[in-house]
């Protein structure tokens, strides 16, 4: 609805609106994609390295290692090795993750507190994958005039130097990474997510116990996971039918 006429005002022509909706295989659905993938993994790739100048986290040590033996599980059994995948953990109060176009993954260290066995943990870096797999990122940016990124990054570097280190929250919201995706992606993302898990022979139903426990987070009133990936009865209702129809546990 909406989203053409930024473009259409813009003079980008219908030639251009029809060339970028592509037909996902992984997804079964057209997808508008507009952004220029290169520019959004270079994009991405400013942001994660002005990540790591200014929030310093962990690359290296016990809860990374963590992550990165429960994604290689979920990379090799899932196929997708074929891209980069690279793991860092952020020191902050938010249960939060988020995912780059280029195969970075974010955990912060109340996400890792918070979850209760390597199932989970397969649950959120399942999903995150799963928003790359199927180009969430790019469809986002599509969407929502998305080369605001890439203002933001340019502003982000530029206004970096000799100012007071923000929080992970602040400078992760600067670069959009936080930004919302649409609920149906967010639903797209648990069910590859919960796939993968599956393949690598992780529980599912672990996908449905932990995202009761970021619902419960919520109701507590602590800052969220939830803000960019809504954790409510809707999608644990459908996380579980899902399950069930794929008769897994
Ligand atoms: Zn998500």
């Amino acid at each position: 609805m909406t989203r053409t006429a930024p473009f259409a005002a813009a003079g980008l022509s219908l030639t251009l609106l029809l060339g970028g909706c592509a037909y996902n295989d992984t997804l079964g659905r057209n997808q508008l994609i507009l952004a220029d993938s290169t520019g959004l993994e270079q994009q991405s790739e400013a942001a994660w390295q002005q990540l790591l100048r200014t929030q310093n986290p962990a690359l290296t040590g016990a809860s990374v290692d963590r992550i990165r033996r429960v994604g290689n599980r979920l990379v090799e059994a899932a196929g997708l090795s074929n891209r980069s995948w690279d793991y860092a953990v952020f020191n902050s109060e938010s249960p939060n993750a988020f995912v780059l176009p280029s195969g970075k993954i974010g955990v912060t260290t109340s996400l890792l507190a918070l979850v209760q066995n390597d199932d989970q943990l397969a649950t959120v870096i399942g999903h995150e994958m799963g928003h790359v797999v199927a180009r969430h990122p790019a469809e986002r940016a599509s969407s929502t005039a998305l080369t605001n990124l890439g203002l933001q990054v340019a502003q982000g570097v530029a206004g970096s130097r000799g100012q007071t280190v923000g929080s992970f929250g602040a400078i992760a919201a600067q670069y959009g990474l936080l930004l919302p995706y649409s609920r149906r992606a967010e639903l797209e993302a648990d069910r590859l997510g919960v796939d993968y898990m599956n393949s690598a022979g992780f529980r599912p139903s672990q996908a449905v116990a932990l995202w009761r426990l970021m619902a419960q987070q919520r109701q507590s009133g602590q800052p969220e996971f939830a803000s960019t990936h809504p954790s409510d009865a809707t999608r644990i209702a459908a996380l579980e039918a899902y399950i069930r129809e794929r008769g897994w546990s």
